[in-house]
């Protein structure tokens, strides 16, 4: 007998976890824009307009500033693999899983890591980078933007200063927080950094934006040995993406044009506007979450817009809630990563899932699945303390 596969029937869910967002219908309709050659004079403008948009977002001048195929850890390996040689110092800062992936990663590629760590919720203090690099020189201090595993974010500023002191480069995981809060990559000074397409841009998974500094393309370029990654080496797709249009690989049409529209959202949006949003709709749900009783992992000071980490009261089962969330109410939210696996979860408001209804959504779903494993506040508490941080 034969076989035969049905149409694709899934529901419609409201993605409040820690990536993907939901995707703007007009994002999905780009992508229905027809195919065109990698070497199309019309898709190669494309290509020059991302080039400019993805300056935008990420507030740079520099020239090599593109989108990697691949999803925000292809742009992690990319950034990784071109700044690192066989037996390179990198210092990496580790305070919860992401930082790990990167200690991991640059472990790979052939560095000799040195982990500056702190516990997870908590930054990495600018003070410990500091003393590690004068202890010892440097040659990349990696580190992560928004922890998207604790919900910290990390101050970059003074990371970066210290940086240039010690001549180290600074490398920047932008992935949980571009398009969702300030990556102002130059007033850094930072010399790569990278980020997804499907977090606070809010495009399906698949690209990696990425830009280079020229300090650290400066490096790239006197290396002794070839990128270990053919791939990855942004030297041949530099050529690919800049005037010289030399084939590298076959760029991911249909994922470019849906980065360029969402591009275009934020754009149109303006990114102070959307910085504010992100912010409003953060301490709206912070109120809320607090007044149901679940406590905030990541200090006031230093807390991820896009994503927050909340701790699952005593005797509250987990996975029951998240069942109960998706099953009842379409709605999405993360689980615990690593050590926090069954102990937080984490609500991600990115981009186009960053409203003022999902926020009153996840606290009333949340309210009452709560409720069903006697866990109860007053009703409506989380619901009213959200709106009246937004009044
Ligand atoms: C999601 C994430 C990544 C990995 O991105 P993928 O798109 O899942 O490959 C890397 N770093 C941080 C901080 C992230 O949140």
């Amino acid at each position: 007998m034969e076989t035969s596969y049905r149409n694709l029937n899934l529901p419609v869910r409201t993605l409040l976890g820690p990536g993907p967002s939901n995707v703007h219908p007009r994002v999905y309709r780009a992508m229905t824009t027809p195919v065109l050659g990698h070497m199309d004079p019309k898709f190669l403008e494309v290509m020059d307009e991302m080039m400019e948009l993805l300056r935008f977002v990420f507030q740079t001048r520099n020239t090599i500033t593109l989108a990697i195929p691949g999803t925000g850890s292809a742009g992690m390996e990319a950034a990784l693999v071109n700044l690192i040689e066989p037996g390179d110092g990198v210092l990496v800062g580790v305070n919860g899983y992401f930082g790990e992936r990167l200690s991991a990663m640059a472990s790979r590629h052939g560095a000799e890591v040195r982990r500056v760590e702190a516990p997870w919720g908590q930054i990495v203090e600018p003070d410990q980078i500091e003393r590690a690099l004068a202890a010892r020189r440097a040659k990349l201090v990696a580190v992560v933007h928004a922890e998207t595993s604790t919900g910290v974010l990390q101050p970059i500023k003074p990371i970066a200063d210290a940086c240039h002191r010690h001549g180290a480069l600074l490398l920047v995981d932008a992935v949980t927080s571009l398009g969702g809060s300030p990556v102002p990559a130059d007033e850094w000074g930072a010399d790569v950094c990278f980020s997804c397409t499907q977090k606070g841009l809010s495009a399906p998974p698949g690209l990696a934006p990425i830009t280079v500094s020229d300090r650290a393309v400066a490096v790239t370029s006197s290396r002794r040995s070839p990128v270990q990654s053919w791939y990855l080496d942004l030297s041949l797709i530099t050529k690919y993406w800049g005037s010289d249009r030399v084939y590298h690989h076959t760029a991911p049409i249909t994922m470019l044009y849906a980065l360029r529209e969402a591009l275009c959202l934020v754009h149109e949006e303006g990114l102070e506007p959307r910085w504010r949003r992100h912010q409003a709709l953060s301490n709206a749900l912070i109120a809320g979450l607090n007044a149901l009783g679940l406590p905030i992992l990541a200090p006031e000071s230093h807390r991820a817009p896009t994503l927050t980490v909340a701790r699952i009261p005593e005797g509250v089962k987990d996975i029951a809630v998240r069942t109960t969330l998706l099953s009842e109410h379409n709605l999405e939210i993360g689980g615990g990563l690593g050590a926090l696996k069954g102990q937080v979860w984490r609500i991600g408001l990115m981009g186009e899932s960053c409203t003022q209804a999902n926020v009153l959504l996840v606290l009333s779903a949340l309210e009452s699945a709560l409720g069903r494993q006697g866990w109860r506040r007053e009703k409506g508490a989380g619901v009213m303390a959200a709106l009246e941080a937004l009044a």
